[in-house]
């Protein structure tokens, strides 16, 4: 399989890099700046030409339109990872500047990417599209307020992708919205009780699963379905 996988330097979208690496898919990689990915940049020969890192901040439309302009081959699976968490976040302490930024990179970040990379998806055979929500993104689960402009930008990708699920359905491309579990990383910290390997291994095997049926649903990292 050929994947995109943004945010891919450290965290969850490093360890999706690891993991598609060992199993022997192709991963062409997007971040920020990827002269300080050094992790990343360490797998790239060992992989033998099956890992590729090139530029893509998610928030900025010069740098996604470039970045899908080095993707020159039909993508299989884009995996819109990137994500960022502002702080503080809670009602006496709002942050609106901060709320906005979060939106422009969880939200739009994931649209933009794939709208600019549509024209690759199209070109494989059944290409998914897995955007990294979260459980604070659910609605249904939020029952201890809070964090406005990160549940509110996640609660915003899962509309997105529910109308990707709708609009491309008839092209064969699925479409779904993944909850990774509270994991430990530089976002999740110390305390999160899944570590990142755990939560990767089962986003894989539900990644691997998903057929058209499925597209336009929530899952958690165990293949739960999580409610909007
Ligand atoms: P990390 O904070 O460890 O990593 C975030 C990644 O996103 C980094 O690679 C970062 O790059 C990248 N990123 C941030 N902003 C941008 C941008 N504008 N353009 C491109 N890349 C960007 O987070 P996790 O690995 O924990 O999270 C990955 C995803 O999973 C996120 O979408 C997050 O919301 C989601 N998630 C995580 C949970 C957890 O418990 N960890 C729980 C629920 C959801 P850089 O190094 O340049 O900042």
């Amino acid at each position: 399989m050929k994947i995109v996988i943004t945010g891919a330097n450290r965290g969850i979208g490093l360890e999706l890099v690891r993991q598609y690496l060992a199993r022997g898919d192709s991963v062409h990689a997007g971040v920020r700046t990827p002269e300080q990915a050094p992790e990343l940049t360490a797998l790239v020969e060992p992989s033998g030409g099956r890992l590729r890192i090139n530029p893509c901040d998610v928030a900025l439309e010069t740098s996604v339109r470039a970045f899908a302009a080095s993707v020159t081959e039909p993508v299989d699976l884009l995996i819109n990872n990137a994500g960022m968490r502002n702080r503080p976040d809670g009602l006496e302490e709002l942050d609106l500047d901060g709320a906005a930024r979060t939106f422009q990179v969880n939200a739009l970040g994931p649209l933009r990417v794939t709208h600019a990379l549509l024209p690759m998806l199209r070109r494989s055979r059944g290409a998914k599209i897995a955007n990294m929500s979260s459980g604070l993104g659910s609605i249904d689960d939020n029952t201890s307020g809070g964090a406005y402009g990160y549940r509110m930008s996640k609660a915003a990708l899962n509309m997105a992708s529910r109308s990707l699920a709708q609009d491309l359905r008839d092209e064969g491309i699925i479409a779904v919205v993944l909850s990774p579990g509270w994991v430990r990383t530089d976002m999740g910290g110390e305390d999160a009780p899944t570590p990142v390997s755990e939560s990767v291994a089962g986003l894989l095997g539900l990644i691997d699963r998903l057929t058209l049926q499925d597209s336009g649903s929530f899952f958690g990292f165990r293949g739960e379905r999580i409610a909007w």
